[in-house]
């Protein structure tokens, strides 16, 4: 998978590429990231990429003859994707259906955001979630972490994404390490017994419980067994 994030701030991008998971994806060729300046593509010698808003009102707007000329110096892509709080709320999801393209064009706003003009040059808007960031770096790192995790070889534990929150339809199943005891909070003892079959259902119900209890909106959307529902049932009323 190829990533091309189009920012007026490439130095707040880079060092994400340079660290833990995605540099070692990276280093494998299992993706590539490119991270590009939208104002080498200004015309003047100020290299201006921004502009007073039509109309009036406070703030600068970001060109869209520079921002169009961005995108295009990416090259073809599967996708340009205008990060935007105006944009499809990204989720889990969109993450796995983005994770199968070859080329993504990650463009970055700032300011106002981006002259409207733009919305003729881009396949999507996403947001990240319901509030205003100074920019859309964090955005289109977030979409890269997202959907590079789930490129085959980047993570090591080929279940690990199968199991995570969203995934499944389900939050995760709480996950514990070494020691046994930390000031009397103990391992649940199901854990340590070698019984897979019995952790496995154990893991499966609290992935319900904890579902029910901090996201019952997921419970609607998510693919549940019959036995799923019994367990939900049993939640219900006070056991698991
Ligand atoms: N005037 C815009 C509005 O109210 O919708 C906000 C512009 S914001 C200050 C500047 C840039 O940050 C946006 O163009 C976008 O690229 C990015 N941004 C801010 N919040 C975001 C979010 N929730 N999701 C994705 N990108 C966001």
């Amino acid at each position: 998978m190829r990533y091309s994030i189009l920012t007026l701030f490439p130095e707040l991008v880079r060092p994400w590429t340079q660290e833990s998971i995605v540099q070692k994806a990276i280093a494998k060729g299992l993706i590539s990231v490119g991270v590009r300046d939208i104002r080498e593509q200004a015309s003047d010698r100020h290299k201006t990429a921004d502009d007073t808003p039509y109309g009036g009102g406070a703030g600068m707007v970001m060109r869209v003859d520079v921002s169009v000329r961005a995108i295009e110096a990416a090259g073809p892509a599967d996708e340009v994707i205008l990060l935007s709080p105006a944009g499809v709320p990204f989720t889990q999801a969109l993450a796995e259906e983005l994770a199968t393209k070859e080329h993504l064009v990650l463009l970055c706003g700032r300011y106002e955001g981006i002259d409207a003009r733009v919305e003729g040059f881009i396949t999507r808007e996403i947001s990240i979630g319901d509030y205003v960031l100074m920019g859309g770096e964090l955005g289109a790192l977030v979409i890269l972490e997202a959907t590079a995790r789930l490129i085959p070889g980047v993570i090591k534990e080929a279940e690990s994404h199968r199991q995570d929150s969203f995934s499944s339809g389900l939050l995760d199943y709480p996950h514990y390490t070494r020691p046994v005891e930390f000031r009397g909070l103990r391992v649940p003892e199901i854990l340590r017994s070698g019984h897979h079959t019995k952790i496995a259902e154990w893991r499966r119900k609290q992935a319900l419980k904890r579902t029910k209890e901090r996201r019952p909106d997921l419970l609607e959307r998510a693919e549940l067994t019959a036995q799923d529902w019994a367990w939900l049932e049993e939640l219900e009323r006070g056991g698991v």
